[in-house]
């Protein structure tokens, strides 16, 4: 799966320290410079479930390559014992396991990619200033906004259909704020073409298109995330982290003559996706589902239930869990551009190292489960089965014993 390079890249890395799976003891050269008591919870592991009681401790003042809200998330799962600690213990205690999550190649490249965003924002002139900050009532419409404004499970379903288990589809995006994108991105792309700058696509997998947050629309897009996705994901997939979203990819794609045609099987490096249609004229380009897997499940056989296709509406936005296996149609006329909102949980990928075996989220392993529970009953009825046939030769040995007895008694 071509897309997900960056998140096992990033897992190789992981399992040297984690070699078991849960531990966090970070090595001895690490342990210098540690605030007091620090060495003292080394050993301990993070709890699969959060404490939901306990009330994390502030991290707004907190710099470096983590958000604050990523450090709010992780202490419900510290150990007990560490929860009423000292802030810079715990604080410590949460660097030494995140700073595995994202070893120190991974962190040049991020750097280096820093310097490559500051370049462009540096010399690009936008030509719509106004997509650069969020104006809600501009960019969205206004039954959308109003539901995600309530934000109560019952608004936010009342704005969406659900035409198969997982994907919700929903009208979400102001014309004029898609023709607005749509002309910043062309206009982006014809500097990029005049500069001769080289630009970085926006996946492995697309050869057109255009990462927004690389020309200065990151913080515009985070919000976005933050303020009209997360309350979305947060009912629909919890248990994917779609209630501790932390960070985005977002880009634009591009199908038709010219431009990619159609995008194969696949899966994303997010944990939920949003995928918004921003025009223009095309046919073809539907987006197929073919069910939710695991890892560990990633190319098993779909099932017939599985099978749905989505016909793209400029506007209309669709919601998935990234681990939902889709691809695109080819787009057999006119040009086809999607806004995507990779939206990913640094807590849930930190968490998910510590299950083993099953995901609830996952079509096959449910279907394994299933199957297992099956063969169960099937045991336990064969059981039941010669227990009674076992007790109907009993009884009928017994009664041709007293049928004996009795014939004795006679002659
Ligand atoms: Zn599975």
């Amino acid at each position: 799966m071509a897309l997900e390079g960056p998140a096992e890249r990033r897992d190789e890395g992981q399992q040297g320290g984690m070699a078991n799976g849960n531990g966090v003891a970070p090595p001895p050269s690490r342990m210098a410079g540690r605030p007091l008591g620090a060495a003292a919870y080394s050993d301990r592991r993070l709890r699969l479930n959060p404490n939901t009681e306990h009330k994390p401790q502030d991290y707004t003042d907190v710099r470096g390559e983590y958000a604050p809200a990523v450090y709010s998330a992780l202490e419900r799962h510290l150990p007990p014992s560490l929860l009423e600690a000292d802030r810079d213990v715990k604080l410590h205690f949460m660097r030494d396991i995140l700073a595995r999550y994202w070893p120190h190649g991974e962190r040049n490249k991020v750097h280096r990619h820093k310097e490559y965003r500051q370049k462009i924002v540096h010399l690009y002139k936008p030509l719509h200033q106004e997509l650069y900050s969020m104006h809600p009532s501009a960019f969205f419409l206004p039954t959308f906004l109003e539901a995600v404004r309530t934000n109560t499970e019952e608004s936010i379903a009342s704005i969406m259909t659900e035409p198969i288990a997982g994907v919700f589809s929903f009208a979400m995006l102001q014309p004029n704020f898609c023709d607005m994108l749509l002309e910043e991105v062309e206009n982006f792309e014809k500097w990029v073409h005049a500069m001769k700058f080289k630009i970085m696509r926006p996946n492995t997998m697309n050869k057109y298109g255009a990462v927004l947050d690389d020309f200065g629309l990151e913080a515009m897009l985070n919000q976005f995330m933050e303020e009209f996705i997360a309350p979305i994901s947060k009912v629909f997939y919890p248990e994917v982290g779609g209630g501790t979203l932390d960070s985005h990819h977002a880009f634009v794609v591009e199908y038709g003559k010219d431009r990619d045609v159609e995008l194969g099987f696949h899966v994303d490096d997010s944990e939920v996706t949003l995928n918004v249609c921003l025009g223009k004229q095309f046919s073809g380009g539907e987006l197929y589902f073919r069910g939710i897997r695991c890892e560990n499940h990633v190319n098993s056989e779909t099932q017939h239930e599985e099978m749905y296709d989505y016909s793209h509406v400029p506007g209309r936005a669709v919601l998935h869990r990234g681990r939902h296996r889709h691809g695109a149609r080819p787009t057999s006329s006119g040009l086809r551009m999607n806004l995507l909102l990779w939206c990913r949980s640094s807590v849930f990928r930190e968490m998910k190292k510590y299950q083993m075996g099953f995901s609830s989220w996952c079509g096959e392993c449910q279907r394994e489960k299933r199957e297992r529970q099956i063969q169960c009953v099937k045991a336990t009825k064969l059981v039941n089965y010669s227990l009674e046939h076992s007790y109907a030769v009993h009884l009928a040995a017994n009664i041709l014993l007293l049928a004996s007895n009795t014939f004795l008694l006679y002659f």
